[in-house]
């Protein structure tokens, strides 16, 4: 795996140990041992940007689900059950501590992996990742049950006692996607192992490197065997044996609504607990006193971040008409000045789709808004030979029932509607006019119009003036199809434990 050169024959900048990292042979990892899979396929893994193979992976089977689910479920009572809360705060600490010190390492892979700009590797590794991490691990000893005052009557006549006490929910499967691939493992391996859980981690077969890098920091924290397996696979075959099996107690799933709707039938069988953070059609919803200076910049972003590849994206603009050309204007400017191309060069802020088969889909659902008679202002095209490079592309003159204002398109294409004087509950009604509800803002420097707007969103989470707003501390998750819970914050840990009530008769 040597052929790391653009297609402009630019060698990349790309580190000693992220070299040898790709050149090494990229095993499942179960029961603290490194092994090949069952099946002895594998999957190749593509540079997104320049479209070269740059590793493999094995493709992991039901036979290596069984082995991973097996090695979680004893090691759930084995010497992991046996270690202080505090003691596992810091485990998770040290681990944190080994990312940091393989920051770049990692982010070089999660560019190189995933194509996103290197900027917003290390932004999410170290604003997400490790944050996330430390949070968590500053959770684990504050885990405790309540007393319970009960009223007298019935089996509970006389003196007693009622306690509660908070238990790991047990074996956690996480299926994650490819959008954040090593932000999405530690946003689930932080709160389960918090918990007292054990795990298998399912990545997305387009992104599994980082995940792998992972296992190997992992290893070195000192975090017993079997408490986190990595399963590298297809979903139809790995992530389909993992959500069906008996012996999961959770799963967790974060990826696109129409599998989550699956992940829910399959875990049927055991009535395994799901939590699933899904798809998203977010509104931005700009009044005519908005600070054009900020709203503007944070209107780009909402919508180009990741190539729009981001499931919280505000792809949805509803401006109101005063103020249209001019943002339209201003976006449209932003748009032409990102630096497009690989994710290594580091003034480079716009990378490539994940794949050719993603891209084909954006350019179909661009074909479509000028079909249905959207105003096309800027971009919608391929760029670049090599790569699965598009232009962020713009759409005015959009209507709520053309197509790329319904479904969601994870791709750079923003669509802009205009209102005039209609009421806050009509222009919500026009925001929530999707079946998603996961993210959204409100932008105007009226502090009663801005609550009042946020209220009326049905979304899971709503900022005014700004985007996105996520922190490790504040719930996430979706109303309507974009979800089933919350993750980050106490709920997010809330959904690793479960509750045992104990009452003692005097
Ligand atoms: P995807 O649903 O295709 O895949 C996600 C994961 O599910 C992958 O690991 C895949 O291998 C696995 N999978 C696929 N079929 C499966 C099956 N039958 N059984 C079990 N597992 C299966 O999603 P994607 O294309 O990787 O990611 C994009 C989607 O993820 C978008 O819809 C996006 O909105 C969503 N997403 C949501 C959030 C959120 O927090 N709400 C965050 C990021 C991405």
């Amino acid at each position: 795996c040597k052929p790391l050169i653009m297609n402009n024959s630019l060698e990349l900048p790309i580190s000693k140990e992220t070299r040898k990292f790709l050149e090494s042979k990229h095993l499942l990892f179960i029961n603290g041992e490194w092994r090949e899979s069952s099946s002895g396929e594998i999957i190749p893994v593509i540079d997104p940007a320049t479209e070269e193979k740059i590793a493999e992976v094995q493709s992991g089977t039901k036979e290596d689900v069984d082995h991973a689910v097996k090695s979680a479920r004893d090691a759930l009572t084995g010497e992991w059950s046996k270690i202080p809360s505090h003691d596992r705060a810091q485990i998770l600490h040290r681990l944190s501590d080994e990312i940091e010190a393989n920051f770049s390492t990692l982010s070089e892979i999660e560019v190189l992996d995933n194509g996103m700009p290197m900027q917003l590797a290390q932004y999410s590794i170290a604003s997400h990742g490790v944050t996330l991490l430390r949070y968590y691990a500053s959770w684990a000893p504050k885990i405790h049950g309540k007393t319970i005052p009960v009223s007298p009557g019935g089996a509970m006549n006389g003196e007693s006692l009622t306690y509660t006490k908070r238990e790991p929910i047990g074996v956690v499967g996480a299926i994650i996607p490819w959008n954040s691939p090593l932000i999405f493992a530690i946003l689930k391996l932080a709160p389960a192992l918090a918990a007292g859980c054990t795990l298998v981690l399912k990545p997305a077969e387009l992104t599994p490197l980082t995940a792998l890098y992972f296992g190997h920091l992992i290893e070195k924290s000192g975090i017993p065997k079997g408490v986190v397996n990595i399963v590298t696979g297809l979903g139809e075959t790995a992530g389909d044996a993992l959500a069906k099996h008996k012996d999961v107690d959770k799963i967790t799933f974060t990826g696109s609504t129409e599998v989550g709707k699956k992940i829910v039938s399959s875990s049927v069988g055991n009535l395994k607990k799901v939590t699933l953070e899904l798809g998203g059609k977010s509104p931005v919803v700009i009044f005519k006193d908005a600070d054009l200076e900020k709203t503007v910049p944070g209107v780009a972003r909402a919508c180009f971040f990741l190539q729009g590849q981001n499931c919280m994206a505000g792809t949805r603009v509803f401006v109101h008409e005063d103020i249209h050309d001019e943002l339209v204007q201003g976006v449209k400017e932003m748009a032409e000045s990102f630096q497009i191309g690989h994710g290594l060069i580091e003034s480079n802020d716009f990378g490539p789709l994940i794949s050719e088969n993603q891209r084909n889909r954006v350019l179909k659902y661009i074909k479509q808004g000028m079909a249905e008679g959207a105003n096309l202002v800027y971009g919608g095209k391929k760029i670049n030979e090599k790569g699965f490079f598009i232009q962020p592309t713009i759409f005015t003159e959009v209507t709520g029932e053309m197509k790329i204002a319904k479904e969601e398109i994870f791709g750079p294409v923003l669509s802009i509607e205009k209102f005039g004087n209609e009421s806050l509950e009509e222009i919500a009604k026009r925001a929530n006019s999707t079946t998603y509800g996961l993210s959204g803002s409100v932008w105007t420097n009226d502090i009663s119009i801005g609550h009042r707007m946020a209220a009326l969103i049905d979304s899971g989470q709503v900022s005014i003036n700004c985007h996105a707003a996520v922190d490790s501390a504040i719930p996430f998750g979706g109303n309507k199809q974009s979800g089933w819970g919350r993750e980050f914050g106490e709920e997010g840990l809330d959904s690793y434990l479960k509750t045992k009530a104990t009452t003692i008769m005097y």
